[in-house]
C-alpha cells in the first residue's frame, strides 16, 4: 500500500480538476482536457510531470497553454512542474470527448466528423444551427487554421467546422 500511494498521490485527482479549467485559447468553450492534450500526471522527485500533446503542431495556442499550466500548478503550490511535449503519436480529433463535441456544436462550431481524415474535407459537414447536412467550403481555412469555414445552404449561415486531424 505504502509504494502504491507513492505512485498516485492524493493529489493527483486534483492536478487533473485543475488541468480541466484551462480553456483552449482558440476554441474557449473547451478546455485542454476535453480535447485529450493533457496525456499523463505524475509525480517524481518531489515535483510533478505533466504529459501534454498539443493539437495542431505549430499552433500559436501551444506556447500559451504551457505557459497557462506552469500558472495554474504554481499558484496552486504544485512545484516544481516539469511539462513533457509528447509529439508521438500525434494529437487527433478522435482523443476529443463526446461531451466536447455536444459542447463545440451548441457554440457554433460543427464538431469533427469521423476518425483521423488527415485534414481532407469529408464529405458530410452538418450545419451546428440547424444541423442541415448541404454545407459546402467557402475557404479550407477558418478562424485558425485549425477550422475551415463553411456556408449552410439551408439557413445560409456561415460556420466554422473543426478539422478532423
Ligand atoms: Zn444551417
Amino acid at each position: 500500500m505504502q509504494r502504491l500511494a507513492e505512485i498516485a498521490p492524493a493529489e493527483i485527482p486534483q492536478i487533473w480538476s485543475l488541468l480541466s479549467q484551462i480553456p483552449d485559447p482558440e476554441v474557449p468553450v473547451l478546455t485542454i482536457t476535453d480535447l485529450g492534450m493533457v496525456r499523463s500526471v505524475c509525480a517524481q522527485a518531489g515535483g510533478w510531470v505533466i504529459g501534454f500533446t498539443p493539437t495542431y503542431s505549430g499552433c500559436p495556442a501551444t506556447e500559451h497553454l504551457l505557459g497557462a499550466i506552469r500558472e495554474t500548478m504554481t499558484a496552486h503550490g504544485f512545484t516544481p512542474v516539469h511539462i513533457v511535449l509528447q509529439l508521438d503519436p500525434a494529437w487527433t480529433t478522435d482523443w476529443m470527448t463526446d461531451d466536447a463535441r455536444a459542447r463545440l456544436r451548441e457554440y457554433g462550431i460543427s464538431p469533427p466528423v469521423g476518425h483521423s481524415c488527415h485534414a481532407h474535407a469529408p464529405a458530410e459537414v452538418a450545419c451546428p444551427r440547424c444541423a442541415s447536412t448541404d454545407t459546402s467550403v467557402i475557404s479550407e481555412f477558418g478562424s485558425t487554421a485549425c477550422k475551415a469555414l463553411y456556408r449552410c445552404n439551408a439557413c445560409r449561415e456561415p460556420f466554422d467546422y473543426f478539422k478532423c486531424i
